[in-house]
């Protein structure tokens, strides 16, 4: 059976004194997870982070990749230069990333092939706005942003973490329901299926006002293998309990 993966996405917030504190309330208390746990953050903490986490059963993630190998790319961070700082996922087409920085379809599958050119597991975010679920198109939009990393990637799928994040759900304390979030899982899972033999080694989060309290319900359904949490991984307390309802 796999293992449930639960990634913190810390977005941009912390700063050296607070991630310090951060990362050691974290493994004071993490003992020996029974899932997968990674952080997300910000680039120019990943030395820090990395020097933090030296040892510890906590993988470093990073936020966004480059959709470009290396070159004339001014502010851009390249796959290769993330792989030097130990990270070993990275979140592409974060909601956040498809909205204030116009990322396509097309843009995702690129940094998803860039991320896995370099040994780093991309964790693939597709959701649908309140107005698309509310025009019936939640699945037509999950499947199309899910298609375009499939169709590119070919027989590199079985290699990618899927997480499903409800763009209405996404910091605003308005949780998808188990049964919403489940049936997304289940239209995914079967995409997957139809695309790659091995779709059941792909993990699929559920991301958007994941908690302490709602963890364990969402994290039961079957096919939610972990979670990608944005607000509750920034206090160790909070993520801690989600790790442990995983
Ligand atoms: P949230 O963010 O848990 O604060 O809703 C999740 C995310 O955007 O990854």
């Amino acid at each position: 059976m796999k293992k449930k993966l639960i990634a913190g996405n810390w977005k941009m917030n912390g700063g050296l004194a607070a991630n310090e504190a951060l990362v050691k309330g974290l493994l004071a208390g993490l003992g020996t997870p029974a899932c997968d746990v990674a952080v997300a953050v910000p680039s120019p903490y990943l030395a820090q982070v990395q020097g933090l986490l030296s040892g510890a059963s906590i993988a470093l993630g990073a936020q966004d990749v480059s959709a470009f190998a290396s070159g004339a790319y001014t502010g851009e961070v390249s796959a290769a230069m993330l792989k030097d700082f130990g990270v070993r996922y990275a979140l592409v087409g974060h909601s956040e990333r498809r909205q204030y920085h116009g990322e396509t379809d097309a843009v995702v599958a690129e940094k998803a092939r860039q991320a896995l050119a370099s040994g780093i597991t991309p964790i693939v975010c597709v959701g649908e706005t309140l107005q698309e679920r509310e025009a019936g198109q939640t699945e037509s939009v999950v499947k199309r942003q899910l298609a375009a990393v499939i169709h590119v990637n070919g027989h590199c799928i079985s290699e990618i973490v899927v997480a499903y994040e409800p763009v209405w759900a996404i910091g605003t304390g308005r949780t998808a329901s188990p049964e919403q979030a489940q049936q997304v899982h289940a239209v995914l899972r079967a995409q997957l299926m139809a695309a790659t033999p091995h779709a059941d080694r792909v993990r699929l989060l559920y991301g958007g006002s994941m908690n302490a309290a709602n963890a364990a319900e969402l994290l039961a359904q079957p096919d939610i293998d972990g979670g990608l949490v944005g607000g509750a991984s920034l206090k160790a307390e909070d993520f801690l309990k989600i790790i442990a309802a995983a």
